[in-house]
């Protein structure tokens, strides 16, 4: 992302908070004639959402309207919208337009190919309707636990088609093949056949009076998903200025997590500066990872131990390093995941030798053997942050994350940009120092 678009959203985060300074407003009707043959993950998009969710036949139907606003810098002509469904819902595209001219999209992969009808210049605004549908499975091997209705519990993860970078799904290990722009507005309205709590990554700010619609907002958010179980009740608790709440079935599973979620997040504050969000959502899922969302996490039924605590502090951590500030989580895993592993250590108190030979950390995460992603990226990343952390001590290697966290606020950092802030604090040249293991990004 361009520097200007990251100032662009920081500037927007300040906007949240103060309502000082009018938002600016998607122009309609910006199309021009022509092509270009170019989309950006710089366009600032408002996501309005309906959906339907039917629980009886495992179908969904949703309509949505983006705004978009183009920030890119240069004329584009084509939205790149990700969405799962595309790999694992059986997405059906029932209707597209451009500012009310129907349009014919595309689905590559997991990428709607969304032509804009003509070029949007640089400034200008347009209203995307989208209207799909799509079936979920009831498997959570591989892949398919990222959507799924496994044992009643209807997971959906990026399950909306949402501005992105095209990225290839498929990847030898569970590598997360996104990366996506950070939204200043979303609305979410679910309706339901099932009275069912539904845990997302917004706000919940309306129940109807049969208790089967509920409406979610929220805004700097780089994503959105949602768990809906009959058999949920919820747990909250207070920490700071943030409310947790936890969904899951069982009372012992609610107080277990709610008690890990709440010590991470008071922890994690601590260290890395206030929380972006105003909500925290725990949601226990029927099997396959732990992920993160901003403003929510997924933690699979059946994890325990110092595999829990570990695995809800790593999924918290990522609300900095994800949801803050982004990174292109297929091609440079490090800027996530090793933060990630580093804090959820070192809050939990749990650091350990890596199980694989040492290797180099600058690869994508279709490079990785799925018996050595884990770790090398994130144990040894991790260890690799401890190494500083020791070296300049825990003020300024603290310090040194928050400023790569401020500098790319709702934004998008990288590899290279989170090193060049460690090598700020180290009185060591990381740069050259750890060349061997990022030869690809150091000189
Ligand atoms: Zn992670």
């Amino acid at each position: 992302m361009t520097v200007r678009l990251a100032r662009f959203f920081a500037a927007l985060g300040c906007v949240t908070i103060a309502l000082a300074v009018p938002l600016p407003v998607a122009a309609e009707g910006g199309i021009v004639p022509g092509a270009v043959n170019r989309a950006s993950l710089a366009v600032e998009a408002r996501y309005e959402v309906r959906l339907a969710l039917s629980m009886a036949t495992y179908r969904l139907s949703a309509a949505e309207t983006i705004e978009i606003v183009n920030r890119s810098g240069s004329p584009i002509d084509r939205l790149d919208l990700n969405t799962v469904l595309a790999r694992l819902g059986g997405l059906q595209i029932t209707a597209a337009s451009v500012d009310g001219q129907p349009v014919t999209p595309s689905i590559s992969d997991q990428t709607i190919r969304l032509p804009l009808g003509g070029v949007l210049p640089d400034g200008a605004g347009a209203t995307i309707r989208l209207s799909f549908r799509a079936r979920f499975g009831t498997r959570l091997d591989g892949s398919r636990w990222l959507f799924t209705a496994a044992g009643g519990t209807f997971a959906a993860y990026r399950w909306l088609p949402w501005i992105s970078a095209a990225r290839p799904f498929d990847r030898p290990n569970h590598g997360d093949p996104f990366v996506t722009a950070s939204s200043p507005s979303v609305r979410l309205t679910v309706t339901c056949d099932r009275v069912t709590r539904i845990s997302t990554n917004l706000r919940r700010t309306s129940v109807s009076a049969d208790r089967k619609t509920q409406v979610f907002e929220g805004s700097n958010v780089r994503d959105l998903n949602l768990v809906a179980d009959t058999r949920f009740s919820v747990a909250s608790r207070w920490v700071g200025d943030t409310q947790v709440h936890v969904f899951a079935r069982t009372a012992a599973a609610r107080s277990l997590l709610l008690g890990q979620a709440a010590r991470s997040l008071a922890r994690l504050e601590a260290l890395l500066g206030p929380y972006p969000w105003p909500t925290l959502s725990v949601a226990q899922t029927a099997g396959g990872f732990g992920v993160e969302s901003p403003g929510a996490i997924w933690i699979p039924r059946g994890v325990s131990g110092g595999n829990l605590s570990w695995l809800v502090a790593h999924e918290i951590a990522h609300q900095w390093f994800y949801g803050l500030t982004g990174n292109d989580q297929a091609r440079q895993p490090f800027a996530d995941e090793a933060p990630g592993d580093f804090l959820a250590r070192y809050v939990t108190g749990s650091f350990r030798a890596s199980r694989c030979a040492t290797a180099r950390l600058d690869r994508s995460i279709y490079a990785y053997s799925a018996g050595c992603y884990f770790e090398i990226v994130y144990v040894q990343g991790g260890r690799l942050l401890l190494d500083v952390r020791k070296r300049v001590g825990s003020t300024a290697f603290f310090r040194a994350l928050r400023s790569y966290l401020d500098a790319h606020r709702f934004g998008l950092g990288s590899t290279r940009e989170l090193i060049a802030s460690l090598d700020e604090a180290d009185p060591r040249d990381l740069a050259r120092l750890w060349e061997p293991r990022f030869p690809s990004l150091l000189p």
